[in-house]
């Protein structure tokens, strides 16, 4: 198998474990990411040591003509694209009372818009290819809402209806659209939260700890595989249990 992956924002978290994971089961990799830094040739190098060729592509998500561009040098480099992850994602918590209008919209453009920007972008290669598989990284919080997250929790609530409907439109065509839903999950991310936040989340959760960046790829590796082949338009969570 030679299939190619790319994967938005995977310099680090759980974006550089779906990458890394998909390079030791024999992907190439195509890894989007947005500023430059040490995180960014580690996990090239060890892309590379797991076997796999990486191409590395700056651009931002939020930017339509970036992604037309990084869609393009993932074709001319690598021919085809057959598993997009559209993994790029902010937050800007606050309350909506105290809520800067472009914190709400900076939110909207990264985690939203970006995913319809990359999709986009790609969507003509895998229609030609005749196969395909989209992969969209949600949240828990996009079924549920959180306070201090009207933003957060709208562009992954959108990201939901976003895989649905595309699910529809492309499923005749091969290609398969998934969201996967986190919840509390050890990264950058999450490391702003106070230690007390943390243990209070913790308890809540059924299975009494955070979620690692591999509980997240290995989900995303199972539905870039054959295996999940009759599955589409489907949000699963990833979350210990937190969101029954
Ligand atoms: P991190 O903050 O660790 O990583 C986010 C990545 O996205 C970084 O590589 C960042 O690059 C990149 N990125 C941000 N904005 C852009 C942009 N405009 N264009 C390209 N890349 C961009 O987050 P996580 O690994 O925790 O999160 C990954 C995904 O999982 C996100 O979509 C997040 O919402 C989701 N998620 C995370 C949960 C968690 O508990 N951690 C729970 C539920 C969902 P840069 O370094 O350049 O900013």
């Amino acid at each position: 198998m030679n299939k190619v992956a790319f994967i938005t924002g995977a310099t680090r978290g759980i974006g550089r474990q779906i990458a890394i994971t998909l390079a030791e089961n024999g992907y190439s990799i195509a890894l989007n990411y947005r500023n430059e830094n040490n995180e960014l040739k580690q996990t090239k190098c060890e892309i590379e040591n797991a076997g796999a060729k990486c191409l590395t592509i700056k651009g931002d998500v939020s930017n339509f003509n970036s992604c037309e561009e990084m869609a393009k040098k993932v074709i001319d480099t690598f021919g085809e694209i057959n598993v997009l992850v559209n993994n790029a994602g902010i937050t800007k918590d606050m309350l909506l009372i105290k809520m800067k209008n472009e914190d709400f919209e900076d939110v909207i453009n990264v985690n939203l818009i970006g995913t319809y920007n990359v999709t986009k972008s790609i969507i003509q290669y895998m229609i030609k290819q005749k196969e395909g598989r989209i992969i969209n990284i949600s949240s828990v919080v996009g079924l549920c809402g959180n306070a201090g997250q009207t933003n957060y929790s709208a562009s992954k609530a959108g990201i939901i209806g976003f895989t649905k409907s595309l699910a529809k439109e492309v499923g005749s065509r091969n290609i398969l659209v998934n969201a996967v839903a986190p919840g509390f999950i050890q990264t950058n991310m999450t490391d702003v939260l106070k230690e007390e936040v943390k243990e209070e989340i913790k308890k809540s959760i059924p299975l009494k700890r955070m979620g690692t960046t591999k509980d997240v790829a290995n989900v995303v590796k199972f539905l870039a595989s054959q295996e999940s082949s009759y599955i589409t338009g489907q949000v699963i969570q990833v979350d210990g249990g937190m969101l029954m």
